[in-house]
């Protein structure tokens, strides 16, 4: 959709700003950063904020001064996905003029008590001009969407049977991650998405609206996500703890080496800019062990 069309690589860093940088983001962003510098690509960042009611007042600027602290670098301006809603509205309207979307009257409380996980499809033959509240649901196919992951290999799910018609616009009017990251990856040219394996699962939804919006498909690479001694993804919901920037050398390590890298014992004693420098030169993606949870180091 941009201009990016000789394909140079472009990777980004999308943290939702709901709360400090701790070492699950930090695992992301050290993993795309380290696959964009190794590509000699572009690094962006993007804040993902479309769930304004879960954002943190001041969280993207922490992000921000936490990132710089550790010496990552950017490109160009930070894209908030705030300011990206009309380019989101062109592409509902793109879906609606397909046929492919339809309101919803559902409350979770009714599809709690449905059997299937999935929706059952009860709006469907809802018109758009409906005046009640509700959601905008894409119609799913009977569509096998497959891809191979970067890290994880090959991966892939029937819409229809294992996703269903999703939620591209929620009833609070809010829109759908699904579907704002699809059009941020999209108008900002990204050719490989790199992120933790909470995504795996989504991926095939993005691919799905990818391809009724006509973009490009970028290549994909879950990293393992890091869960803690519960078995519990490490995640600003469950308060994780900040990362503590007085560590930032032993924190990098700990990153690299949970990414499988294995940097020699003594860098530690390093200034941050040479333990870069050595993650950029031994950087290899096929180090990364193809799990989808691993403890954090
Ligand atoms: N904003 C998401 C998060 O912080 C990441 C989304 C993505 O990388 O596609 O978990």
């Amino acid at each position: 959709m941009g201009t990016n069309n000789s394909k140079n690589y472009i990777g980004r860093f999308a943290p939702s700003p709901t709360g400090p940088v701790h070492y699950g983001t930090l695992v992301a962003a050290v993993g795309s950063y380290l696959q964009a510098k190794k590509n000699n690509g572009e690094w962006l960042i993007r804040m993902e904020d479309v769930d304004t009611l879960r954002k943190v007042d001041g969280a993207d600027n922490g992000i921000l001064r936490t990132l710089e602290s550790f010496g990552f670098e950017w490109n160009g301006e930070v894209l908030y996905q705030t300011k990206q809603i009309e380019y989101y509205e062109q592409a509902l309207e793109k879906l609606i003029s397909q046929s492919m979307v339809f309101p919803c009257l559902c409350s979770r409380k009714q599809l709690s008590k449905t059997d299937s996980k999935l929706y059952p499809g009860t709006c469907r033959q809802r018109s758009l001009s409906e005046k009640k509240e509700h959601a905008l649901r894409i119609l799913s196919q009977d569509i096998d969407i497959k891809f191979n992951d970067a890290v994880m290999g090959s991966h892939s799910q029937n819409i229809e049977q294992q996703c269903g018609d999703f939620i591209i616009k929620r009833r609070d009017g809010l829109f759908a991650y699904q579907l704002a990251v699809v059009v941020d990856d999209a108008m900002q040219d990204i050719t490989e998405v790199v992120r933790g394996t909470d995504l795996l699962d989504s991926t095939p939804r993005q691919i799905y609206l990818q391809q009724l919006l006509n973009y490009s498909t970028p290549v994909y690479c879950h990293l393992p996500l890091a869960i803690d001694n519960f078995g519990n993804k490490i995640s600003k919901s469950e308060g994780a703890p900040k990362v503590d920037i007085k560590n930032k050398e032993k924190l990098l390590i700990k990153t690299l080496n949970f990414l499988g890298q294995q940097p020699p014992d003594d860098l530690v004693e390093s200034h941050i800019d040479d333990i870069w420098l050595w993650a950029i030169k031994h950087w290899e993606i096929k180090r990364i062990p193809k799990v989808e949870k691993r403890k954090a180091l």
